[in-house]
């Protein structure tokens, strides 16, 4: 007999096709049924995760074998058994070193793989992280002689119990940590809303350790990869117990591995972002959601499923304690905490009872006009002078700075001012990036990347003019005007490197001054005590978003960001550039606390109707032609109006981002009062639109609870 969770071979038309067994039934209507071929795998997975799979794919109207596949690591699920084997890495040979940019004029896939070669060996996880097709193009530049491989050394984690150095938790913290210790043996989930600096991750480590003296495992996920290292870092230097972590950097091997070591209990405690919510684990204990409000816990492809929701549900099954931490959470969570459906932990000050920064708006309407953002060549012209003062002041002190604009590049367009020509990308309705140091333009948005003319291709104007500031073009203005101190940029772009994290944070924290200047990436979770002064370049961006959780992004973002600022000693400041001073957001910012800001922008989401007070699906299609897309919503529109879905179907509508990759995107929303009437009715709807005769002319998806537009 075999148990549900089994993975097997079986024969599908003329070939062999993996399957899992979900259920043994005594009958079957169908006469003509094969048999299965061969068993790889008994309980792949337990009745638990099977279980939480099944909630996954009804919850999210998803096939099951894509749940599947998101869930367990391609290694455990091949028709081959799992046999750890050595993994390879590439680097370029001399050969390859010795290139001319000008031999890649035509390949510019190869052209951006040589490029990330040239500084470091990179791992298959990472070359595919650059190009999905990273593999052909590899093998095509070793048959030239130009890339090579060698076997990956991994490094065995650096645990050293003499060094263990526990952590004294403050009363309030203790207070937190009793609060959620009585929940301990049963599901209960507690929000904890801790202020930047205030010890949430003291208090998680608290927790993890709880469990441990009881020989239970712990889960913690955060939002991004990038966040892993220092809490991995954090808990084995208080804990002195090697942690494991998952997540989409690391090979299918050390997945495989990490999947292994959890589900037999021998390791007990693992740090992962999203898709480690799946792991298996012998005596789970507790999970832990970390940045809770952000919005990476939700899977933007294929399986559009949210690791903050699944990971409650999971707890829930599991009935064990389940906890989520922010200092600014999301809006849902607070209106469930409102709703006692959550309970509520505070952490309201800082450790070492060092203040939160003060706020202050930056008027940039009445800056002469070599100052306004955008003027070509004036790279000074990115801050205002009493923001470059106050740089300088922090600078002299010995203090260190961060510079925020949330785009990377050098400038966010280059155009002909002689006859208007833009560089647009022709895959999507969107403008290249002009990145300076690469001397190329690429698409942020699809994987288009183009040498920057040298003249305007329409009229052959030989001077182009770039609007607009990065990252890339701030590193270069604040090197300018605050040499010798270092300036280190931190976005997607130059963090690429493995271990360059690591070593950014090394630098910033030995102590000197310096300024940072970068993405979102440098506003979550890092702890950089030295910073005094953080400067937001442009506010404005997200104040009129078409998108309504912009705001509530905009107020988290910049809590976050400005969290970084006098993490200990003296009070930070917190500067924001805007020509928007007067704006209800920003004012409500500058004078009181994230609680009360979330508080009105519930109040507003009420008013209008939207979730939290509401629930719901977007059904998005795209296609060649955007009146295919639009077509293909409007029948599933029709398909709705004649269930008689209960709410609203709006829709069609184009999306933010109208057109990716040479297809366009439309969306259809169904917002209903409640989950429960989504639940109720989304399998019949999904079902007619599975068999509406123009799906085949689109790609389609459906997305519960979405998070963007
Ligand atoms: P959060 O996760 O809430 O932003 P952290 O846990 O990173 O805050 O804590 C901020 C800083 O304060 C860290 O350097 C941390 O080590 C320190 N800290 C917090 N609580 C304590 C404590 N009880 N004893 C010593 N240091 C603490
Ligand atoms: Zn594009
Ligand atoms: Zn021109």
């Amino acid at each position: 007999m075999l148990l549900p969770g089994t993975l097997v071979e079986v024969p599908f038309g003329r070939r062999q096709a993996l399957g899992l067994v979900i259920s043994q039934a005594a009958g079957s209507a169908f006469s003509e049924l094969k048999t299965i071929a061969k068993v790889i795998c008994r309980e792949l997975l337990d009745q638990h995760q099977l279980a939480l799979l099944e909630w996954c794919w009804r919850y999210y109207q998803h096939p099951a074998g894509e749940v599947l596949a998101a869930a367990v690591p391609k290694l455990l699920r091949a028709a081959q058994p799992y046999q750890p084997k050595p993994e390879l890495e590439y680097y370029l040979t001399s050969a390859g070193r010795q290139l001319e940019a000008a031999v890649f004029a035509r390949a510019p896939v190869q052209f951006m793989l040589w490029r990330a070669l040239q500084s470091e060996v990179l791992t298959p996880a990472q070359l595919r992280a650059l190009s999905a097709g990273w593999s052909a193009t590899c093998r095509r530049m070793q048959e030239k002689g130009w890339v090579t491989t060698r076997r990956a050394q991994r490094a065995a984690p650096d645990v050293n119990d003499q060094n263990i150095q526990s952590v004294q938790l403050s009363t309030e913290q203790q207070a937190v940590t009793e609060q959620v210790c009585r929940h301990f043996s049963h599901y209960h989930c507690c929000l904890l809303y801790g202020v930047t600096g205030s010890g949430k991750t003291e208090v998680y480590i608290d927790l993890i350790n709880r469990q441990l003296a009881e020989g239970r495992q712990s889960l913690l996920l955060a939002p991004e990869i990038g966040l892993v290292p220092q809490l991995v870092q954090r808990i084995q230097q208080q804990l002195g117990t090697p942690v494991g972590t998952y997540h989409s950097g690391m090979s299918d091997a050390q997945r495989a591995q990490v999947w292994q070591g959890a589900r037999s209990g021998d390791c007990k405690i693992v740090v992962g972002t999203r898709s480690a919510v799946f792991l298996p684990f012998d005596n789970p204990g507790l999970i832990i959601v970390d940045e809770e409000h952000d919005p990476a816990y939700k899977q933007f492809e294929g399986f559009h499923y949210s690791a903050r929701d699944v990971a409650i549900k999971r707890a829930q099954m599991l009935d064990i304690p389940v906890i989520l931490g922010s200092a600014t959470p999301s809006l849902e969570s607070i209106a469930n905490a409102g709703q006692q459906r959550y309970s509520l932990a505070q952490l309201a000050s800082r450790h070492a009872q060092v203040e939160l920064p003060d706020w202050s708006l930056i008027d940039c309407r009445a800056t002469p006009s070599s100052l306004r953002q955008g003027v070509s060549g004036s790279s000074y012209g990115l801050l205002h002078n009493d923001v470059k003062q106050a740089v300088q002041a922090q600078l002299t002190s010995g203090r260190q700075v961060l510079v925020f604009q949330n785009r990377r590049g050098y400038a966010p367009l280059l155009q002909c001012p002689a006859c208007g020509w833009q560089a647009d990308c022709h895959r999507c309705s969107a403008h290249m990036t002009w990145h300076r140091k690469k001397q190329h333009l690429q698409c942020h948005h699809c994987e288009n990347i183009q040498p920057r003319p040298q003249q305007c291709p329409s009229c052959a104007s030989p001077v182009l003019e770039h609007f607009g500031s990065g990252t890339e073009q701030l590193e270069q203005a604040l090197a300018e005007i605050f040499s010798p101190v270092p300036v280190y940029r931190v976005d997607s772009d130059s963090m690429r490197a493995r271990g360059s994290m690591q070593q950014l944070r090394e630098e910033v924290l030995s102590g000197q001054p310096c300024i940072l200047v970068g993405t979102q990436m440098l506003t979550k979770g890092h702890h950089f005590p030295r910073i005094g002064l953080v400067v937001v370049v442009d506010v404005d961006q997200a104040l009129f978003s078409a998108d309504y959780r912009a705001t509530e992004r905009l107020a988290q973002q910049l809590v976050q960001v400005a969290g970084r600022a006098g993490r200990e000693g003296s009070k930070g400041h917190i500067l924001l550039q805007t020509r928007q001073p007067e704006h209800p957001l920003l004012q409500l910012l500058i004078s009181t606390d994230y609680w009360q800001v979330a508080g009105q922008l519930l109040k507003l989401r009420e008013q209008a109707g939207f979730p939290p007070f509401s629930a719901q699906a977007v059904i998005r299609a795209d296609a060649n032609k955007a009146t295919l897309a639009e077509q293909f919503l409007l029948q599933a529109k029709a398909a709705a109006n004649r269930l008689g879905l209960p709410g609203d179907v709006f829709g069609p509508v184009p999306a933010l981002l109208e057109k990716r990759a040479g297809r366009y995107r439309y969306q259809l929303w169904w917002q209903a009062e409640h989950r429960q009437i989504l639940q109720q009715m989304l399998p019949q709807w999904v079902e007619t639109i599975q068999k509406l005769p123009s799906r085949s002319s689109v790609r389609w998806h459906i997305d519960v609870d979405p998070v963007a537009l």
